[in-house]
């Protein structure tokens, strides 16, 4: 499940229910597809506001859009099925929530208990979840690598394939 609330276009708190397997969603050009998979990668820990499409942090709340009235913080939480014990917790489910303030500085919990960035991208990244992961693919992301000069591309295939962090 995620829950959306003055992120981007999503003024009214949104909840998302997902299944198992494929999930879809369909909706008009500027209904907020988009804003929905930059909500999911805010809430896993995101730095870059750019590749959200956003300035800065603070750009990333509701602006008011065109009559409304901006809000003062975004919210975005996800709730993880922890069944198969994929997060070395003991509860059942996993909830972790970033809240970002018009100051740009951002609000990390889990379980709803405050943590550091850090201490959210290290909990994540046991169940093999990144928010700069290859599995994540952004609307554009293909257009990109298919126009990449070809140095750039080897360097991507060899961040992808693990040989980099030999070089590192
Ligand atoms: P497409 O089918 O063209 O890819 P989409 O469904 O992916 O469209 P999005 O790109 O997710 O649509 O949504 C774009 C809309 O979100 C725009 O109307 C834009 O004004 C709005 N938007 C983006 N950031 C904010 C913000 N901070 N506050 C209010 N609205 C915003
Ligand atoms: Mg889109």
């Amino acid at each position: 499940k995620i829950y959306i609330k003055g992120f981007k276009s999503f003024a009214k708190p949104l909840e998302l229910e997902l299944g198992r397997g494929f999930n879809c969603f369909i909706g008009p050009n500027g209904s907020g597809k988009s804003n929905i998979l930059e909500g999911l990668i805010f809430v896993l820990g995101k730095s870059s506001a750019k590749q959200m499409r956003a300035e800065n942090a603070a750009n990333l709340i509701f602006n008011g859009g065109k009559q409304g009235s901006p809000m003062r913080e975004a919210e975005v939480s996800i709730h993880f099925s922890n069944r198969d014990k994929e997060f070395p917790v003991a509860t059942e489910t996993v909830k972790i929530s970033r809240v970002v303030r018009q100051s740009g500085n951002s609000i990390y919990l889990i379980n709803d208990e405050k943590r550091t960035r850090q201490q959210v991208v290290d909990f994540l990244n046991k169940a093999r979840i990144n928010p700069d992961g290859f599995n994540i693919v952004l609307q554009g992301d293909i257009t990109l690598f298919a126009e990449m000069k070809l140095e750039d591309r080897r360097l991507l295939i060899e961040d992808i394939s693990g040989i980099s962090i030999y070089d590192d």
